[in-house]
Formats: C-alpha cells, sequence, structure tokens
C-alpha cells in the first residue's frame, strides 16, 4: 500500500479552550500550589519552633532587631519610662527567662507587640493614646502574657514564612524578618490566647498597684470612639474587639475580687 502523505488540519496545535481561560487555569493553580506550600511550611515552622527551649530563643535573639524598626533615640524619656514599667511589671513573674527589652517604633499608628528574646515593641502611636500609667501597664502586661504562654513563637514561625514569601516575591534578603511580616503573622493570635494574655497582664498590673483601676480604661475611649480610628485599627487588628474586651475584663476583676478603685498613676513625660 502507497503511502500519501497528508497536511494535517489546520489549528492542530490550537486548543478548543480559549486561551484567557487556560491561563486563568494555570495561575489559579499555580496560586493553589503556593499557598499549599505555605501553609504546610507555616505548620511545620510552627512545630519545630515550639520545641526550641526559651533559654535557646533568648539567645539566639538576645540583641536581635526588627531591620524596619524606626527606634526613637535611646535618650527618650518616654522609652525610659516604659522600659522601667516593663522592669517593675516583669519583677512580679517570678522566674521569668526573658530579660525584656522595650523598644518604641517611630509610627503614628498605635500597636504594641510581643517578639522573640523578650522584646516588646510599642509605637510612639500606642503613648499618645495612654493617658496615664495605669493603661499603659495593662497594655505592657498583656504583652508579657505572650511570653509567659510562648504565644510570640508560633507567631514568629509564621512571620518567618511570610517574610520569605515576601523575598521571593521581592527578591530581597529572606533573613530579613520585620514588623510587617511580624505584624501580619500575630493577628494569627485566637480569641483564647488574647484573654490568657490578658488575664496574665491584669493579673500583674494588680500585684504591682493593688488594684486594677483605669487599666483598660484605654479600651473604653476607643469603644467609645473618641480616638482616630485609623491611628488604632493597627492594633484592634491584633487585639480583642475593644468593647468585649472592657467586659471581659471588668467579669475578671470581680471574679478574681481585685479591687477596681484605687489611686491612679500620672505618666512621668
Ligand atoms: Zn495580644
Amino acid at each position: 500500500m502507497r503511502h500519501v502523505p497528508r497536511q494535517p488540519r489546520e489549528g492542530i496545535n490550537v486548543s478548543d479552550t480559549h486561551p484567557l481561560v487556560e491561563a486563568g487555569t494555570l495561575i489559579v493553580g499555580l496560586a493553589a500550589i503556593f499557598v499549599t506550600i505555605a501553609i504546610l511550611l507555616i505548620f511545620l515552622v510552627e512545630i519545630a519552633l515550639y520545641f526550641i527551649p526559651v533559654e535557646k530563643e533568648v539567645a539566639l535573639f538576645e540583641n536581635w532587631l526588627p531591620e524596619d524598626l524606626v527606634a526613637v533615640s535611646p535618650n527618650d524619656e518616654r522609652l525610659n519610662q516604659a522600659q522601667l514599667l516593663v522592669d517593675r511589671l516583669a519583677f512580679h513573674w517570678a522566674d521569668a527567662p526573658y530579660e525584656f527589652r522595650l523598644e518604641i517604633d517611630d509610627s503614628d499608628i498605635a500597636n504594641a507587640m510581643a517578639l522573640p528574646g523578650g522584646l516588646i515593641i510599642v509605637t510612639q502611636g500606642l503613648l499618645d493614646e495612654v493617658e496615664s500609667e495605669n493603661e499603659l501597664a495593662f497594655v505592657l502586661g498583656h504583652e508579657l502574657g505572650h511570653f509567659r504562654n510562648r504565644d510570640h513563637i508560633r507567631a514568629l514561625g509564621r512571620g518567618i514564612v511570610v517574610s520569605m514569601f515576601f523575598a521571593v516575591a521581592t527578591g530581597g534578603d529572606v533573613s530579613n524578618l520585620g514588623l510587617n511580616a511580624a505584624d501580619l503573622a500575630l493577628r494569627g493570635f485566637s480569641r483564647r490566647q488574647e484573654s490568657k494574655a490578658d488575664e496574665f497582664g491584669l493579673a500583674l498590673v494588680y500585684t504591682h498597684y493593688g488594684h486594677v483601676n483605669e487599666a483598660w480604661r484605654l479600651f473604653e475611649r476607643w469603644d467609645d470612639g473618641d480616638d482616630s480610628i485609623l491611628n488604632i485599627v493597627s492594633y484592634m487588628s491584633t487585639h480583642p474587639d475593644s468593647g468585649d474586651r472592657v467586659d471581659n475584663l471588668d467579669a475578671m476583676a470581680t471574679r478574681e475580687g481585685w479591687p477596681v478603685e484605687g489611686s491612679i498613676t500620672g505618666l512621668k513625660w
């Protein structure tokens, strides 16, 4: 039999599917793979970090600062006073494994966070919002509560993975774990973690002052909507809703028998 060569039919290399649909499927597929890898990595890093002993964490992060921190001058009076307050509160946490370091970030947006190695960051925006030492003491006590429960170390796992993905996406340095990544990661704290940190913080405030007067006054003001909502949005994204929080703290004080009356200590700046 003789072979008769034939031209292939027109458009044999063109798929019946519209190219845009194909491109869309590819993008969605890749995104799904990307997200799955990220979730898996977060899970693995969280497990790995959970088994790092506190002493190791302290040794690793002793002098570490987030690369995007814009620290205020070391002579800033607010820095000295806030560090003193952290030390005084931490004094009531017997055998705390951390030497707490406080830094003020030069941002107008109110926020506070607990970072590896015993580092507490508060923003200028938050310090502008507090009206008494008692208010600040509770915010700091709450962050100490996260160290106590080692919530921050789990958040760090998320932060590392988020940074890695930022680095891949932007071609930056993988080793740079910044405040933005940490801030994103801290949004993962559960209600239970937040309420346990509140409980620990309020206990420290009570032990220090002998009462919890004005401890949550800041959140009452925020709940009343007195202040610019834009400035507190960052703090609110990583902490419970002010209204619920006020109710819970009030109930906690009643349950524990911590007096809600007592003299207020003014800010020394
Ligand atoms: Zn918190």
